[in-house]
């Protein structure tokens, strides 16, 4: 049987769902679980998307509907048909994080994508990458792929200190962690953390993805602020408090209309 595709990602040969096997669960931290997917049905699965993002697919209980929920590609070890997905544990429940805390090896769950990475500019002068615990996959491979020389600022929002953890950086690149025992309910405390930091001369190469709220705020920062033009950093929300992901995506949707005015 052909292989279903998701109606909302890009209709490309990458967009197929792929049946993946559960080959490992590793707890890193209180809140934080990587999970090995792969097997046979990862065969075809493009070897440099590390940092992109798949779909996973859930299905509403009442309703039977599908439920899409997004999630990084930590790593690819594709000639041993391997990828890692770190998923965030959270109170709020959402089918995703309840599947990742209870899920066990040779569990199968349906995955669509991957979709493209995103990475800071390299070209920049310095770098500042901001988020919270679910863009830390995505931030740890900005990070792999700085030069050795890169100068700049990491600064990462966690739920707790046992949830801080090392991460492999340039030695230039200076590193803060922010404690949220409640994410989502106080934005303030990143998007200070990051007006805090020394502002340097130079293009810096920003990047940054965090609850909804932040990323607002951090947005206005950078464009009013610090007069960089939209174009020129990254910054995603990548939930948002209160809702779930499928609400979340016609909030973002709204967002992007009022800011290109459309
Ligand atoms: C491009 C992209 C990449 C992403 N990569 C990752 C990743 O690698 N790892 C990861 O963990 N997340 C990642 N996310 C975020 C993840 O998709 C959302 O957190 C998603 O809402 C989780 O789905 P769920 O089913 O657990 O909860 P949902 O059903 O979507 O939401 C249920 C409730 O939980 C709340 N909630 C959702 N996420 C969180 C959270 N992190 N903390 C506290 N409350 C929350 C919601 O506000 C809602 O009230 C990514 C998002 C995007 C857009």
């Amino acid at each position: 049987m052909r292989p279903r595709r998701i109606a909302s990602m890009k209709q490309d040969r990458k967009s197929a769902v792929r049946e993946l096997q559960v080959l490992s669960v590793h707890k890193i931290s209180p809140h934080y679980r990587r999970i090995t997917l792969g097997g046979e049905k990862l065969l075809g699965f493009p070897a440099d998307e590390t940092g992109g993002y798949i779909k996973l697919l859930f299905e509403d209980s009442i309703s039977q509907l599908p439920l899409l929920r997004t999630y990084t590609i930590r790593n690819t070890r594709i000639d041993q048909l391997e990828i890692d997905v770190d998923f965030v544990l959270h109170e709020d429940g959402g089918p995703a994080s309840l599947w990742a805390e209870q899920t066990e090896v040779g569990a199968i769950i349906k995955v669509g994508g991957p979709g493209p990475k995103k990475l800071v500019d390299l070209n920049a002068d310095w770098f500042l990458l901001a988020g919270d615990m679910t863009a830390l996959p995505a931030i740890c491979v900005n990070l792999e792929q700085l030069p050795e020389d890169a100068q700049g600022h990491v600064l990462l929002e966690v739920p707790s200190e046992q949830d801080i953890q090392p991460i492999t950086m340039p030695s230039d690149m200076a590193i803060e962690w922010i404690i949220n025992p409640q994410p989502g309910q106080n934005p303030d405390l990143l998007v200070d953390a990051v007006k805090a930091i020394p502002w340097r001369t130079g293009i810096p190469g920003i990047w940054s993805a965090c609850e909804f709220k932040a990323m607002k705020e951090l947005r206005k920062y950078y464009m009013k602020e610090r007069g960089i033009d939209r174009k020129q950093f990254y910054i995603s929300s990548y939930w948002k408090h209160g809702v779930s992901e499928d609400e979340h995506k016609l909030v973002k949707q709204n967002d992007a209309k009022i800011q290109t005015g459309s």
